[in-house]
């Protein structure tokens, strides 16, 4: 039987917070319950926002919590390196082969055209209408800019069934349009990224918040595009603030270090996400690992979870 490689694949852009362990957390627990292997991939594509400071915190907040990996950037592994900053000439082979098919053009349109032309597809996303698909020869156009490369997303609805959320269908060239695979400051899409590393790394399982349930349809055409094989999905819910918010790095008293300053055990951490996952019935410190063996996805909620801003700890 295959043995079960799964990962949690942080943005190191801030400090990491109780969403985050949340994640961690639910991802480390179906990898260790299964008995497979655990990966830590740092995911530092975007330059302007990540810091090698916070890799540093990050890898010493997840300790902490007593979550530990057995391949990542200071341990290593068969498929080092495990920092995207490192691997970029995988994505860019990866580019290569998507425009050698024909399925990638480059996009001129700037910002201020693109939300003028285009309806919102959902958080921060627009559809793209596929402007510069028919406009390849406008010269003026390309003297103006370094262009973003799009895939050529084909027509046709991509299905699969989520591990928690059940059934998923969508057309990705109606619902989102042709999607960037490489920015106009030549930093590769996280999109492009995540899939290539994904199947570099012979991840089985990805474990994630369902913020990015959205983003899969959009992983699995890549997949299927470059002919790899893709894991299962497992989207969980969101940690949430009582206004209806997911936790973010804003939130800097949710933020582990600040937690950690304040004395808080990470036992207490752990009890009190183990509890909104629903895998204890009362909230109360527990170590990471006493939860492998009571670990079951079919436990955790539907909805968001909501954080209480007075944690009880
Ligand atoms: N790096 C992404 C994030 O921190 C996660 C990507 C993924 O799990 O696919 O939100």
């Amino acid at each position: 039987m295959q043995i079960m490689r799964g990962r949690f694949a942080p943005s190191p852009t801030g400090e990491i917070h109780l969403g985050n362990a949340w994640t961690a957390l639910l991802s480390w627990l179906q990898v260790r319950s299964a008995g497979g292997t655990m990966v830590l991939r740092i995911e530092d594509l975007d330059p302007d926002r990540s810091r090698p400071a916070y890799i540093a915190g990050l890898m010493s907040d997840m300790k902490w919590l007593g979550l530990d990996w057995d391949e990542g950037p200071d341990v290593g592994g068969r498929y080092a390196p495990y920092t995207q900053g490192q691997r970029r000439e995988l994505y860019q082979a990866a580019l290569d082969r998507l425009a050698a098919a024909g399925l990638v053009y480059p996009c001129y349109c700037t910002r201020a055209e693109l939300a003028a032309s285009a309806p919102h597809a959902g958080d921060n996303e627009r559809i793209y209408p596929g402007t510069c698909r028919q406009r390849q020869g406008d010269a003026a156009r390309k003297a103006a800019r370094q262009p973003a490369l799009r895939l050529a997303v084909p027509p046709g609805e991509i299905a699969f069934t989520d591990l928690h959320y059940g059934p998923v269908v969508q057309d990705v060239s109606r619902e989102v349009g042709d999607f960037i695979v490489r920015r106009s400051d030549g930093v590769h899409a996280y999109q492009l990224a995540v899939v290539v590393d994904d199947a570099a790394m012979g991840i089985t399982h990805v474990l994630r918040g369902q913020d990015l349930l959205s983003s899969t349809p959009r992983q699995l055409l890549l997949y299927r595009l470059l002919q790899m094989n893709a894991p299962a999905f497992t989207h969980v819910p969101l940690l949430i603030d009582a206004a209806g918010n997911r936790l973010s790095k804003r939130q800097q008293g949710l933020a582990l270090a600040a937690l950690r300053a304040k004395g808080v055990r990470p036992e207490a951490i752990i009890g009190y996400l183990a509890f909104k996952a629903g895998l204890i019935d009362v909230c109360q410190p527990v170590k990471a690992v006493e939860l492998i063996s009571c670990f079951d996805a079919a436990k955790l909620p539907q909805d968001n979870v909501i954080v209480d801003s007075r944690l009880p700890m």
